[in-house]
């Protein structure tokens, strides 16, 4: 092949490149043998806002000087391809409401954004651990034993929940001989608080074990304690000797 004029630039062909005529007819081969994904529905911006929408309503509560009233979450759901095998239900925007306006403008802005990066459609998991990452630096807060971040890492964490429980994100299953280990460290912590508290029969022992456990920096629970000389989160069951 002669070259006449100067290279700017090239490409290296392949097959799917090397003929557009060829993919063409590739392309129309492969949705003539699979017909039903042709159809199929994805997530994209475009995609018209349906007049009714499933939605799921999430009350935080944050202790008192965090945030002086309790805010509530609405996640709407779309469900594309409806009544196939291709049925798929995804957050499709969301709403946060709370009397307290000091919060008001980043509340409006991560909502605005949020909704947005759900309409884009592909894989919005990402959130959730995005949004659990943010620590305010006036200091997090303990919320039913748990150690929030923030209170944005808290709307992480409900996301989280949601995703969940639509069945977009799985909950990560602990294998049979961490579970054994917690159990047995559990049974025992349990054991002890008994014998220590017969006085006090009604306080149950799960709460008096957790009065003397510390942080967990992995999963943020107040459930890590010291067994044999060994730091263990009785929650995640992290721990420091492998
Ligand atoms: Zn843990």
């Amino acid at each position: 092949m002669k070259i006449s004029k100067k290279i700017v630039g090239f490409n290296v062909a392949n097959n799917e490149s090397s003929n557009t005529a060829n993919k063409e007819q590739s392309v129309a081969e492969l949705a003539k043998a699979t017909p039903a994904k042709a159809d199929v529905i994805q997530m994209h911006e475009t995609l018209q806002r349906p007049e009714k929408l499933i939605g799921s309503t999430y009350k935080l509560s944050v202790p008192e000087h965090v945030s002086s009233h309790a805010m509530y979450i609405t996640i709407n759901d779309v469900i594309l391809n409806e009544g196939t095998e291709h049925e798929h239900r995804r957050p499709f925007e969301v709403f946060i409401n709370s009397k307290n306006l000091e919060h008001y403008q980043w509340i409006v802005a991560l909502t605005l954004i949020m909704s947005a990066v759900f309409r884009k459609g592909g894989d919005i998991t990402f959130l959730v651990e995005e949004l659990k990452s943010v620590f305010d630096p006036r200091g997090g807060y303990w919320n039913k034993g748990k150690y929030m971040p923030s209170i944005i890492a808290e709307l992480g964490n409900v996301i989280e929940q949601h995703l969940t429980e639509i069945g977009m994100l799985q909950q990560p299953e602990l294998d049979s001989t961490q579970q054994k280990l917690i159990d047995e460290k559990k049974a025992e912590l349990a054991g002890d608080a008994n014998s220590a508290q017969s006085t006090n029969a009604d306080a149950p022992a799960e709460e008096s074990w957790q009065a003397n456990a510390t942080h967990c920096s992995k999963c943020n629970h107040k459930a890590v304690m010291v067994r044999d000389g060994c730091a263990t989160c009785l929650n995640c069951g992290d721990s420091k000797c492998g």
